[in-house]
Parts: structure tokens; C-alpha cells; sequence
């Protein structure tokens, strides 16, 4: 009793500087080491409590939990929404064009048109996304819609002409890492295509569960892919996770198309925070950028419901999607994607800008990884990441407890995102995971909600224990 244990049994990932306590007892980070006055001392493994400590600990967390009833709190740490003082970074957009709306090339953005983005939008975008100007469309405010669109193209139409449409098959299958994106799932709910889970790990998706599934599996026709700072885990995919994935049509046959969605490759919170591999080298090497969409947005950079969009494939992808389009729109809003090159010019800038970021938000993580390492570490109530970027941690309860926790929690003011939502169709076979977001709401707020959310966890583990 009473001893605390010292870190004996950690995992971290080299690739992604991702910690993952696991349940098992006597677990510290490495930082509390460095930083003895870091963690609490009296940390005891859950297991370990007899049932009379585990009594006297449910009576003080009950009480607690009534007087937090009593704050009458209202906190939302649910969706992975940038603050008011982020989004402020951005303000110069407006008013940036001082009445010159030509483009380098003469085109006037303020007129239809130009469907496949401005030539300076699709060379600046492209750059993130690794990719020349050619290969990079850059479209309106959201790339979920832009994957929303590629896949039901691909799904009703086909990439390739009608006799390519995954629609002609009975079944059309996903791969989804899990945890995962919540929308990702919701895409191929709403246009039934079946979702397939394989488990995310430090390094990615478990690609032997990957390759095994492709091989079996002939109606496997997409695969869900965040590949930096992953929604919501935070993991950056191994160079050969990546390199493996470009691979994949080799095994899966050349129906089959990678769904990249990058919404955070630039959004880091720490200098050291790992590089992603270029998926668009491997494919070249392989010969498979036909298979690889690649999508992401500057939601999280300037203005989230006014940001531009944007995808990159190979040409041919791009025509064809572009023909489609030429369907739905004239062109996108090129006067915005205009506001946002002269905003952002180039990488150098933008780095500065995310770097901007990165200060605000970095002391929310903080604070949610120091409460969770303060009250929770080494106590086997619960396991959580520690990403060097993106927007999210990921927690995991004891088996069997995300749902009541979440519960715990909405029953005093603070709102979780449901249990459930990181799996397809809101289904956590272990009941255990919860994304934490904690970019929108104050820090006051993020430390009120995470002192909340961990007397939350430990009253169900210990009423769990009881049982
Ligand atoms: N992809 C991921 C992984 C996300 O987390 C989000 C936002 N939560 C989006 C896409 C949404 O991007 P956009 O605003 O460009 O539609």
C-alpha cells in the first residue's frame, strides 16, 4: 500500500513519440521520472485495493463527485474545434486582396470558373500535400466533402467509367483503423458501404491485418487513412507503414484506393515532432498513385467553417473527378483561395503560422496529460497517448467503462464525446475508448473538466471493482 511504482512496464513508439500506459500496475511516464515532484506518490494499481479500500475510495469520490453536482458546470470538450484566439490568427484574411482579385496567371477570381482551383492555390497546397500543382485540386471550405464526393464518385460512377464503379459489386467493403474518425465512418455508413476494423498502433494501422484482409477479401475497396497525428490517437505512420500502404493495389488489385486524409500534417505541437513519409514517393516508386487520394484543409490553420480544401492523385484521378464535378459546380471560390496564397505565401510562413498554433494549444494538452499523469498514472484505471501533435488524446477506460464514464461525466455539466463515436457504427467492442479535445475550450475550462473527468474514471473503475 501506499508505494508508488515506478515505470517499469511502458511502451513508447520511436516513430511517433506516442506514450501508451497500458493497464498494467506501476506505470509512469518517463517525464514523471525526470520530474519527481510530477506525479502523485501514492499511486496504487486498482487490482491491488482490497475491498475495504476500495469502499473508503468509493465514499471520498462520491463525495466528491456529489460536490462537482453542485458547481453546476457546463464544459464541452467533445469536438476538435479551434479556439477563438486561433482562428483570430487568421483575421488579416480579411481585407488581405485590397480590391486586386487577379490571380498571377490574369484569371479574375471573382468569376466562374477554374474548377480545378487557382494554378498558385493548387502549387501552395500541393506543397503540403507533397505533390506538383497538376496533381492538386484545391476546392471549397471542407475536405470532408471532397472525400465524400471522390468516394461516392468512385462508388456510383467509377474512377475508370461505369464498368469500374464499386457499385456494380454486391458488397463494397472499408478498412477502418481503429480508433478512428467518427465522419470517416459516417461517409460509408451513409452510403452503405460495410466497415472492416483493423486496430491502430503506434506505427499505424496493423498492416498484417491490413495485407491479410486485401488477400481474403476481394470486395475491400477503400481504407481510411489520418496519417499524421491521427483523429484521435496522435500517431504519425512508420516510413514503413507508409511504404506499405503505397503497396497495397499489388496485393489488393487496382480497385482498390487509399483514402489520405492529411487534415493535420502541419500541426504540430512540438519541434520534435516526427515526419510522415511521403505516401506520393512510395506510390511513384510502385507505380500505384492511381490508388492514392490524398486530402486535407486549412480549417485548422485559418478559418474553419471559411478555409479552403483541397485533394491530390494523379492526373488521370484528377480528370475524371474533374469531369464529374463539372456536374455539381462552375468553379469553387476562388476569391478565397486567392485571400488564403496571399495570407500564407509559402512553407516558411505557414510553419510560422502553425507555430502560432502551437502556443495556444499546446498548455490545453498539457493540462489534460498532466491531470491524467497526476491522478492517474500507475493507478490501472485507465491508458492514454501523449501525440506531438493534431488535435486529440486518446483515452481508454478499463474494459467495459467508456459509457459510463461519458454518462458520469454529461450527469455533472461536462460533455464527452460519446462513447462509441471513434468505431463504425458507434460500436466499441471494449467499451473503453474516449477522444479528449481540448483545443476550444478555455484552459481554465480544460482543467475544470479534466478534474471532473478523472474523479469520473475513478468512481466507475472502483464501483466496477466492486461489483
Ligand atoms: N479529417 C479529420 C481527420 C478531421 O479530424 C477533421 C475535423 N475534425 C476533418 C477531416 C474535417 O476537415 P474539413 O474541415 O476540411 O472538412
Amino acid at each position: 500500500m501506499g508505494v508508488f511504482q515506478a515505470s517499469a512496464d511502458r511502451s513508447r513508439s520511436p516513430a511517433c513519440d506516442l506514450w501508451l500506459y497500458s493497464l498494467a500496475p506501476g506505470i509512469a511516464p518517463g517525464s514523471q521520472r525526470d520530474n519527481p515532484d510530477y506525479a502523485r506518490t501514492d499511486a496504487v494499481h486498482i487490482d491491488q485495493l482490497t475491498d475495504a479500500e476500495l469502499q473508503a475510495q468509493l465514499a471520498a469520490l462520491q463525495a466528491q463527485y456529489d460536490k462537482l453536482k453542485g458547481l453546476g458546470l457546463a464544459l464541452d470538450i467533445t469536438r476538435g474545434k479551434p479556439c477563438t484566439e486561433q482562428v483570430a490568427l487568421a483575421d488579416a484574411l480579411d481585407g488581405i486582396l485590397q480590391g486586386n482579385f487577379l490571380a498571377q496567371d490574369g484569371t479574375d477570381s471573382r468569376n466562374y470558373g477554374g474548377l480545378e482551383g487557382l494554378p498558385e492555390a493548387r502549387a501552395l497546397f500541393g506543397s503540403v500535400l507533397g505533390l506538383s500543382a497538376g496533381e492538386t485540386m484545391v476546392g471549397g471550405s471542407s475536405s470532408l466533402t471532397m472525400m465524400y464526393q471522390v468516394v461516392e464518385f468512385a462508388l456510383t460512377e467509377g474512377l475508370r467509367g461505369a464498368e469500374s464503379a464499386w457499385g456494380n459489386s454486391d458488397t463494397v467493403k472499408f478498412i477502418c483503423p481503429v480508433p478512428g474518425y467518427d465522419r470517416h465512418f459516417a461517409i460509408c455508413e451513409h452510403l452503405g458501404i460495410e466497415m472492416v476494423t483493423v486496430p491502430m498502433l503506434d506505427s499505424g494501422p496493423d498492416m498484417d491485418a491490413v495485407e491479410a484482409l486485401v488477400k481474403q477479401d476481394d470486395s475491400i475497396r477503400g481504407m481510411w487513412c489520418v496519417p499524421r497525428f491521427s483523429n484521435p490517437t496522435g500517431c504519425v505512420y512508420s516510413a514503413a507503414t507508409v511504404e506499405r500502404i503505397a503497396a497495397l493495389p499489388k496485393l489488393a488489385g487496382e480497385h482498390i484506393l487509399v483514402l489520405w486524409d492529411n487534415a493535420y500534417v502541419v500541426h504540430t505541437l512540438y519541434d520534435d515532432a516526427p515526419a510522415l513519409a511521403s505516401i506520393s514517393e512510395y506510390c511513384r516508386s510502385k507505380g500505384t498513385l492511381d490508388n492514392v487520394f490524398q486530402f486535407g484543409s486549412t480549417s485548422k490553420i485559418t478559418f474553419a467553417g471559411a478555409g479552403v480544401a483541397f485533394l491530390g492523385s494523379s492526373k488521370e484521378n484528377l480528370a475524371a473527378l474533374g469531369r464529374h464535378l463539372a456536374y455539381q459546380t462552375i468553379g469553387p471560390d476562388k476569391v478565397n483561395q486567392l485571400r488564403h496564397v496571399r495570407f500564407l505565401r509559402d512553407g516558411d510562413n505557414l510553419a510560422a503560422h502553425m507555430a502560432r498554433h502551437a502556443d495556444l494549444i499546446r498548455p490545453r494538452f498539457e493540462i489534460v496529460l498532466d491531470t491524467l499523469e497526476r491522478e492517474l498514472a500507475g493507478t490501472g484505471m485507465g491508458s492514454w497517448t501523449r501525440p506531438r501533435g493534431g488535435y486529440f488524446i486518446s483515452f481508454d477506460t478499463r474494459d467495459g467503462l467508456a459509457t459510463e464514464v461519458v454518462r458520469l461525466a454529461g450527469d455533472i455539466g461536462v460533455k464527452l464525446t460519446p462513447a462509441g463515436a471513434t468505431f463504425p457504427y458507434g460500436k466499441d467492442p471494449r467499451n473503453r475508448n474516449i477522444r479528449l479535445a481540448p483545443t476550444f475550450a478555455t484552459r481554465q475550462a480544460v482543467q475544470q473538466a479534466m478534474d471532473a473527468f478523472v474523479v469520473c474514471v475513478r468512481l466507475a473503475s472502483v464501483r466496477q471493482r466492486l461489483q
